[in-house]
């Protein structure tokens, strides 16, 4: 079958390829050492062996020659078989020479196959005196381990040179066979390391394939789906796992989006309607220029709100996608914060309740001047919108070791238990018992810039209330900075909430 290059790329680019290939090649690269390892084991105890066999055929050779007047003698038993048998084997490869280089005695194989050595040759043997090793290769190409040295002549008066050898052909031929059968055992070994490898890999990857075949039914429209955990308790399980965390995550996020789309419209509508709502009365039912002008003045009042609501949104959007970037400077928190009771007091006193501060001479904390205004303003109104005539609203602020608490408290209704939890989300606002024609319908977006601008200054906001006594918002800044007088600013009016 002819494969694709297409598809053979994809093959070879997949894991189970590279894990088989990687297998392999380990198992080539063990599969060669320990075969060249053994090979040279295996060389160097057949020389040994060889080398050994020659120190005693030299040894043997010593007493069974004799010279005298350059005459040699073998002296051994002719009637011992085993005697005539070593004899004769010292011959087979023997040459004797005198001091001068002049060769004496020799065997056919030494003269014939592998020649005599030379008179330079012979005279450095002999003025060396130890007798050495060499390797020699005959003119078929038979390697040769001979050994060469000096003997005396009876007189013990005249060296000699004396050279014996072994053909190394056996061994090198075991080396051959040797080689041989790796070079047969070694690709054959490799192909069962690939086929056990593909199977190995195929197995382990398994679950991961079944993985994504799970992962990949999960869609948005099913995001309540999750991979099942193996129970292995393995790397994969831990990915299942991380993978499931992420799914509900997402899920979280989605349910979110689809939430704030839901209350934006929702929030969109009200004013929308009630902008149709009176420009048609004004258009069907009056009469008089007072009637049309008083239609249009409420139309206008929930256009008013409507870009409102919108206003805040684009500027809560910019400022959870990272757009709406701080101003830190060092900033002294007292002096901001005695500015915005005394702008709240003018219509605290028309609300009848009573505000007061409890601040420090000053604290200087590294902060975004508009921001801490636009928060410290939220919670002021929130707390005189939800306090009744003759309540009173206290703003504290303390400087702790590690940390700045700036506490907004009012004696106003209070915020049930079960709401808590939601009164930072965007839109969220605790829905009224019995509603009042008191305070103005907010947007339900005051406390999610609050959050939003403690978080993005590193803090928290935290908040106890108990309905019918009260409420307690406490938002924590950390306290980096440390006071300068030199740059240190004045502070300003705040801004628009
Ligand atoms: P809103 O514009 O409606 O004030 P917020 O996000 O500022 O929106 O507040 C969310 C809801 O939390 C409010 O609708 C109100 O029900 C509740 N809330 C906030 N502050 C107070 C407070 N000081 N006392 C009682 N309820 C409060």
């Amino acid at each position: 079958m002819k494969v694709r290059p297409k598809s053979a790329r994809r093959l070879t680019r997949g894991l189970r390829f590279r894990l088989t290939a990687g297998y392999a090649l380990f198992f080539a690269l063990v599969l060669i050492g320990v075969a060249a390892l053994f090979r040279s084991r295996l060389e160097s105890s057949l020389d040994e062996q060889m080398r050994e066999v020659l120190l005693q055929e030299w040894a043997a050779m010593k007493g069974y020659l004799q010279i005298r007047d350059r005459q040699p003698r073998w002296f051994f038993d002719r009637d011992d078989p085993d005697e005539s048998f070593i004899v004769e084997r010292l011959r087979r490869v023997y040459m004797l020479a005198d001091a001068k280089g002049n060769p004496i005695q020799w065997s056919t194989v030494y003269h014939d196959d592998l020649t005599l050595d030379s008179p330079e040759h012979i005279r450095a043997a002999i003025a060396a005196a130890e007798p050495s090793w060499r390797i020699r290769t005959d003119r078929h190409g038979e390697p040769y381990l001979i050994r060469a040295g000096v003997v005396y002549d009876e007189a013990h008066r005249r060296p000699y040179y004396v050279a014996i050898g072994r053909s190394l052909a056996p061994s090198r031929a075991i080396m051959r066979e040797y080689t041989w059968i790796y070079a047969g055992v070694i690709p054959l070994g490799i192909l069962c390391g690939c086929v056990l490898g593909w199977f190995l890999a195929g197995n382990a990857l398994k679950p991961v394939k079944e993985v994504a075949r799970a992962a990949q039914r999960i869609s948005g429209s099913n995001l309540g789906l999750r991979i099942p955990v193996r129970g292995a308790g393995d790397e994969l399980d831990y990915l299942i796992e991380t993978f499931n965390r992420m799914i509900e995550r997402l899920e979280k996020s989605f349910q979110q989006i689809r939430q704030f789309s839901t209350d934006v419209s929702h929030e969109l509508r009200t004013p929308i309607t009630a902008i149709r709502g009176q420009l048609e009365v004004a258009m069907f039912t009056a009469r008089t220029t007072e009637q049309y002008r008083d239609g249009i003045f409420n139309a206008l009042e929930d256009v008013e709100r409507l870009s409102q609501i919108v206003r805040a949104l684009l500027l809560l959007s910019q400022a959870e996608s990272g757009q709406l970037a701080l101003q830190k400077v060092p900033l002294d928190l007292a002096a901001v914060l005695r500015d915005l009771v005394e702008q709240f007091e003018i219509p605290a006193d028309g609300a009848g309740v009573r505000i007061s501060a409890d601040l420090p001479e000053e604290c200087v904390v590294e902060a975004d001047r508009v921001q801490i205004e636009r928060m410290v303003s939220n919670l002021l109104s929130n707390a005189l919108k939800f306090t009744p005539q003759g309540g009173t609203v206290r703003v504290a602020l303390e400087r702790l070791p590690d940390s700045v608490e700036i506490a907004v408290e009012d004696t106003g209704r209070g915020i049930p238990t079960e709401h808590l939890p939601h009164i930072f989300d965007r839109f969220y606002r605790v829905p009224e018992t019995h509603p009042q024609p008191g305070p103005e319908k907010g947007l339900g977006l005051g406390l999610s810039f609050v959050a939003w601008i403690a978080r993005a200054h590193g803090g928290r906001v935290e908040v106890a209330s108990e309905p019918g006594r009260g409420s307690r918002f406490v938002v924590v800044l950390p306290a980096l900075a440390t006071p300068t007088d030199q740059n240190r600013q004045p502070a300003g009016h705040p801004a628009p909430g």
